[in-house]
């Protein structure tokens, strides 16, 4: 049975009001509280049957058929919210917003929040990880793309002026949880978010136009920003509906304050998740990350996916990773302070929207402990910013809240005694009671003379004195005992006294209850005028944690401080990859350390050398050390001088986009594309093996004419690595381009990588030996060297290949080439790289064909 089927006139008031909710929220799964579970109705009740594998069930509502429905119990339906979460649903919580007890009519229900995956507040978010939504806003000239982590309170707005695939990039680099969009944009666009990258897309059209968030946008320059940070604020105040004033004022994101990584060169550097795994083991992140907050741990990875390019700010930096080191002992005082920290973005967040316990206000106030330890250890560290303490909140917290408090906040034991006088005295009477019924007992027993007489409580019957079956008989009516419960082996009874007593401890206990929710509820207001100043506090104590953990791990690994130079020359001595060198450490494997020389008028080092020998490595180690040396960090060197850059593009590797299903040589074409249209002088190019994935001449053509467009028209400081040999004459010609190899040792038919790096054009590929190194048959292996010795003697020599050469032929080369016979010329054609053994075969005995037709 359908929705919009139905015959409303018909239905019972309680399905009525169901529907009138539902009308505004069609896109959204709506849990409706009925008493202690949340049901879901028609369509909803279907897709949440199947998604959470519950009983498809149905409720009569005045019609012939009963309608869909399906439950989960209100006191655990988180887990279930999860589930449909993360796979993609809103969820729309309706709530009873009456006592069902104290009113006749149908109970009053609406909507308090709406769960989706951008605006979470649970624990089901990691801690290290931000959870970003995002707003795209179409002002058809331009976009506006702002974002915010509501657990947090963090929000930034930035202008996008480029086309959809610039925005496209922007959007894909930050891994955004949920994304809305205004009515105007493309749907292609849309589609795009949607289906090739599997994101959380929905349409919106609202502005906010409150006056409560109005400081959130009040002090931008720019309209266009003012209008996208609405459009946010819109949706964020109509799902959320509770307090968001934790939310900061926006920060406006200049793109050209930071060092761009486009989404690819991310993965491809592994510098939050490895490629394979997709884990955060064995990326940069993981190797950098030694904070000891989770505010910490966030900001670095804010800051390794956007370093900086400000010189002062970076050198900053280093002044203060420099200090720690030497101050060592300060900075072991710092860390154990920082240990005592808690989440206080989150803290601050959940202070002012919903699910605050007093849990949450202990941890609060154990941070706010070490604040004036961690303030001073940074003004003798001279630290350019200074924190707050907060010593009112504190010792608010500390006269206040109880140390081991329970979850819930309706079961009282949340406050202190000496806080407040009425409590006092009401918990005073309770237990004064408490103890007159403990007396009580022992008065009873000698009173009857029943020894085994008990006096008990349960939840249901309250107080009672229970007498065994045996004894009943020895009560006398002057007792005024008076059966309340008969069990098989004894009877439960009650006294006037008790009764009385009864009534002052439970009158009591229900009034601490409400006094103390009322107490904690005060308090939490009385913090909650701090949030701003607080999160200004935690803000910098993240930033002192992630420089902690740079200076920390700058000892560990014996990192050097870089000496950033006005000029393009880089000069890294002895340099190394950091996550390779701690992976082959832990296998008792050593690393080897590599020069990066290129001096003001060297743009392009063109490396060669055999497969597996380390040109892979080496490039990404130099992208690495970049990024490294701008988020502030040391880098892993014996020294290390360089530019500031201000963009990075790789092509690494032969990892295909398996997100947009493109084929190899086509994603291959799009970086490259990427890197020539963006790339400047500053910037920094990787090629690695650029043109592999088409045919040979092909893929050398293409690699020329790109490295002579870089060479020529951009002069970025660039990496390419090649496997064609033919292009390294192109020193020749092209006079910023370097030639490096790496070298191997071949002894035996045994090949050894020195993974080396050297000046110069590498002689030979030892293609067959790395080969025989992955175990391929050993009589292939012998049938391919007989193939190539057949090559080489028959005299195929390399060709050399100029600038102009790869083209056109001038007239002299066109005659010495029509003198060469024609095996010659088939030899030249074919290309053993991609030929299978069996065409290799053939291809062979081909030439022994026509060898044998010739002589005759
Ligand atoms: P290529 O790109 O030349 O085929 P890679 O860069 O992929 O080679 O490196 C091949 C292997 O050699 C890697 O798995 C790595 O572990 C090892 N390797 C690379 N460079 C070094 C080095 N400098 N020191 C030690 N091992 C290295
Ligand atoms: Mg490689």
């Amino acid at each position: 049975m359908k929705r919009s089927e139905v015959d409303r006139d018909k239905l019972s008031p309680m399905m009525r009001q169901y529907l009138d909710i539902k009308d505004n929220y069609e896109d959204t799964i709506i849990f409706f509280r009925l008493g202690d579970f949340y049901e879901m109705f028609f369509e909803d009740a279907v897709t949440a049957s199947r998604e959470l594998e519950l009983t498809l069930t149905g409720r009569n509502a005045g019609l012939e058929e009963r309608v869909p429905m399906c439950g989960i119990p209100f006191k655990a339906y988180e887990g279930y919210l999860d589930k449909l979460i993360d796979k993609g649903y809103k969820v729309a919580i309706v709530e009873q917003l009456e006592d069902p007890k104290t009113t006749k009519d149908m109970v009053k229900r609406d909507v308090i929040q709406v769960v989706t995956k951008g605006t979470r507040l649970d624990s089901s978010i990691n801690a290290k990880d931000n959870n970003f939504i995002a707003s795209i806003y179409d002002l058809e000239y331009c976009y506006v793309l702002s974002y915010s982590d509501v657990s947090t309170g963090e929000v930034y707005v930035l202008l996008e002026d480029g086309d959809k695939d610039a925005l496209l990039r922007e959007v894909l680099r930050h891994n955004f949880s949920e994304i809305i969009v205004n009515n105007k944009i493309d749907r292609e666009f849309v589609n795009t978010l949607r289906t090739t990258y599997h994101l959380n897309v929905t349409i919106y059209d609202e502005l906010y136009n409150g006056s409560d968030y109005s400081y959130v946008y009040k002090n931008l320059k720019d309209v266009r920003e003012e209008t996208g940070i609405k459009h946010l604020l819109a949706y964020l105040t109509n799902t959320k509906k509770g307090d968001l004033s934790h939310l900061t004022e926006a920060k406006v994101e200049n793109t050209k304050e930071h060092l761009l990584i486009d989404n690819n060169t991310k993965r491809n550097l592994e510098l939050t998740e490895t490629v394979r795994l997709r884990e955060r083991t064995y990326s940069l992140l993981w190797l950098l990350d030694k904070n000891k907050t989770a505010m910490g741990s966030r900001l670095l990875k804010q800051n390794i996916e956007s370093p900086l390019t400000n010189k002062k700010e970076i050198e900053r930096r280093y002044d203060f990773v420099d200090k720690l080191r030497v101050e060592f002992i300060l900075r072991d005082d710092l860390k154990n302070n920082l240990n005592e920290v808690y989440d206080l973005e989150r803290l601050a967040s959940r202070i002012t929207y919903g699910n605050l316990n007093a849990r949450d206000l202990l941890q609060l106030k154990n941070s706010l402990k070490v604040l004036p330890d961690i303030k001073r250890i940074l003004k003798e560290l001279n630290y350019y910013k200074e924190i707050e303490d907060f010593p009112e909140v504190y010792s608010l917290l500390d006269k206040s809240i109880v140390e081991d408090p329970p979850i819930t906040l309706r079961e009282g034991h949340l406050i202190k005694d000496g806080y407040n006088d009425e409590l006092d005295e009401l918990r005073k009477v309770s237990s004064g009671s408490k103890d007159f019924i403990l007396e009580l007992e022992q008065k009873e027993k000698e009173r009857t003379g029943i020894k085994n007489l008990k006096v008990g409580f349960n939840k249901v019957f309250g107080y009672y004195i229970e007498v065994s079956k045996g004894q009943v008989k020895e009560l006398k009516d002057e007792y005024e005992y008076e059966r309340k419960q008969t069990l098989s082996n004894c009877e439960r009874f009650i006294t006037p006294l008790l009764k009385e007593k009864e009534n002052i401890i439970l009158g009591a206990e229900e009034k601490i209850i409400n006094l103390e929710y009322d107490l904690f509820m005060k308090i939490r207001e009385t913090i909650k005028r701090y949030i701003h100043p607080l999160q200004k506090t935690a803000n910098i104590i993240a930033e002192v944690d992630m420089l902690q953990a740079f200076s920390t791990i700058s000892d560990m690994y014996n990192f050097v401080r870089p000496t950033i130079t006005d000029n393009h020359s880089v000069k890294i001595i002895a340099s190394r990859h950091p996550v390779i060198e701690e992976v082959m450490a832990k296998e008792d494997k050593k690393y080897v350390s590599n020069d990066i020389i290129m001096d003001e008028d060297t743009s392009i080092l063109l490396i060669t050398g055999p497969n597996m020998a380390g040109k892979s490595t080496y490039m990404r180690q130099f992208a690495i050390i970049v990024i490294m040396a701008q988020i502030g960090c040391f880098v892993p060197a014996k020294s290390c001088s360089m530019p500031i850059f201000d963009k990075i593009f790789t092509r690494i590797g032969a990892s295909d986009d398996l997100v947009s299903g493109e084929s190899t040589f086509m994603v291959e074409m799009k970086e490259a594309n990427l890197a020539l249209e963006n790339a400047t002088k500053n910037s920094l190019i990787l090629f690695d093996e650029l043109g592999r994935g088409t045919a040979t001449y092909d893929g050398m053509s293409l690699a020329q004419a790109i490295l002579e467009y870089i060479h020529d028209k951009i002069g970025a400081k660039t990496m390419f690595s090649t496997h064609y040999h033919e292009l390294t004459s192109l020193s020749n010609s092209l006079k910023h381009l370097q030639n490096v190899h790496v070298s191997a040792v071949e002894e035996d038919g045994v090949l050894t990588f020195l993974h080396k790096i050297k000046l110069g054009a590498v002689d030979k590929s030892y293609g067959l030996n790395v080969a025989s190194l992955a175990h391929l048959p050993s009589s292939l292996i012998k049938r391919a060297e007989e193939i190539l010795n057949v090559y080489e003697s028959e005299g195929v020599k390399e060709r050399e290949f100029t600038q102009t050469s790869l083209f056109t032929l001038d007239e002299e080369e066109a005659k010495v080439e029509e003198k060469e016979s024609e095996i010659e010329e088939m030899v030249k054609e074919c290309d053993p790289l991609n030929m299978t053994p069996i065409n290799a075969l053939n291809f062979l005995y081909e030439l022994k064909e026509k060898i044998r037709n010739e002589e005759k």
